[in-house]
């Protein structure tokens, strides 16, 4: 048995170390210079950014078991903080040391800027879906579901849609309103730390792809980066790849590869052309991170804060995350007006946003905006997304994209590479 993984994104690199742990052979294909993929370190000027400010939560068990199997100390590569959600000067929720759901009523109830009226309908809302175990009988658009439940504009616009716009990347118009309940779920239904915010304190390539990158090595597997791959090539007896090091042969092939790319290497393949059209029907949203180098003095009220109303939607204070001090990462999700403008315009209107609302009135020393164009698929209601298993035994799919209760993140991803060398597992000789 010899496995191919092509891609060392989340994905990629979650299947690479189950199957390393097993003992299988594993060789990881990547065709960029370094591992990661959409969640990547990117260094700049003497320091290092990431191709977008990344939060995970604490309900993403397989990806912070999988942190801490590879050598990492969850304890220390993040910042942990409890639930609160606040946008400044509009909103504050903040979850109180109670089991949960409790804590979560509790933070609805006590909410500031909601009226009573607004406070107890979000949480007869939150335990009307408890009640209905998260599961809608048919899918909908979230907008359609709140509406429902009789959910206001300005209770959707200072809560739901904060939470929908950052947990699925679609506007609640638009985002699945089944996917939106399976992250309430599993984030505030669960147990309190669950519902925690994790924001890294090291980049995403150094967080997990590195480490399981040596974690592989050292049990024999090879990881290949600046690798591509062309082709998966299906023979009786063997997968033949077409690499950037020449043909390669495995008896499986773990595709991790970035939809797109996907699609490509499963599209000439005449069995996987029906998936290869799955992926190709899938259309994508945009994460844009404009990262501000102010002054080392220069700090936000917190580490995380939203804003109402604003191109950006939540700032981060790198330096009480990362000891990054004076640099500032402001995120904007989704589709929207922003897409419209030059970078250097839209890190001006950033640089006014927090001198309007923060009173930072310093000048940055430099900016970079990262546009991720395509960062995750549109989370619609009732996607058809293509299943880990393709009608050839022994080509899998890892990614974001792949089937599962997740939207696009790094846990759905971790999930899916996870399920990959699972089947794998199952399938070796006896
Ligand atoms: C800006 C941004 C912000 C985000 N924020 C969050 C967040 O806060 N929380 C969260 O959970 N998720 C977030 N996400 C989503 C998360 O990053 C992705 O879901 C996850 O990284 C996807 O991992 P993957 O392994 O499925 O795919 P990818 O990361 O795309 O990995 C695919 C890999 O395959 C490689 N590849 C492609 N073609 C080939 C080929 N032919 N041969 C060899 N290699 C190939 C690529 O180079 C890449 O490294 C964000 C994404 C972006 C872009």
């Amino acid at each position: 048995m010899s496995v191919a993984v092509i891609g060392g994104g989340y994905a990629g690199m979650a299947a690479a170390v189950a199957l390393a742990q097993r003992g299988i052979p594993v060789t990881v294909y990547e065709s960029a210079r370094q591992l990661g993929g959409r969640a990547r370190g990117v260094p700049h000027n003497d320091t290092r950014l990431d191709n977008g400010q990344h939060i995970l939560l604490g309900c993403y068990h397989h990806t912070l078991q999988l942190i801490a199997r590879v050598g990492g100390n969850i304890g220390q590569d993040f910042l942990r903080l409890p639930l609160q959600l606040t946008l400044h000067r509009h909103f504050e929720l903040q979850a109180p040391r109670l089991p949960a759901p409790l804590h979560l009523l509790a933070g609805l109830l006590t909410a500031h800027g909601l009226s009573l009226a607004q406070r107890l309908s979000a949480a007869r809302f939150m335990l009307s879906m408890r009640r209905n175990h998260f599961s809608l009988p048919l899918d909908m658009t979230a907008l359609q579901l709140l509406r429902r439940h009789k959910q206001d504009k300005e209770l959707v616009r200072l809560l739901w849609e904060p939470i929908c716009i950052s947990a699925l990347n679609t506007p609640v118009a638009h985002a699945s309103a089944q996917v939106l309940l399976n992250v309430l779920r599993d984030s505030l239904n669960g147990t309190r730390t669950d519902s925690d915010i994790l924001l890294p304190r090291i980049d995403f390539s150094a967080l997990f792809p590195e480490r399981a990158a040596a974690y592989v090595r050292q049990r024999a597997g090879t990881v290949l980066t600046a690798c591509s791959v062309e082709a998966i090539i299906p023979h009786d007896n063997a997968i033949e790849l077409l690499t950037a090091h020449g043909p390669q042969r495995h008896s499986h092939v773990v595709c991790a590869a970035s939809p797109a790319s996907a699609a490509r290497l499963c599209r000439d393949i005449p069995q996987l052309a029906p998936v290869a059209a799955q992926i190709e029907a899938l259309s994508f949203q945009p994460i844009y991170t404009i990262y501000l180098q102010y002054p080392e003095q220069v700090q936000l009220p917190q580490a995380m804060l939203g804003l109402d109303q604003c191109f950006s939607q939540w700032l981060f204070d790198k330096g009480q995350i990362a000891g990054q001090h004076g640099l500032i990462a402001a995120v904007i999700s989704a589709e929207g007006r922003h897409q419209e403008l030059e970078h250097a315009q839209l890190a001006q209107k950033v640089v006014l946003e927090l001198r309007e609302q923060l009173g930072i009135t310093e000048s940055p020393l430099w900016h970079q905006v990262i546009a991720e164009k395509r960062a995750t698929f549109s989370c619609t209601p009732g996607l058809d997304r293509p299943a880990t298993r393709t009608p050839l035994p022994g080509i899998f799919l890892a990614g974001d994209y792949v089937m599962g209760d997740y939207p696009a993140t790094l846990e759905g991803a971790v999930m899916s590479g996870l399920q990959c060398a699972e089947n794998i597992f199952l399938q070796r000789p006896e």
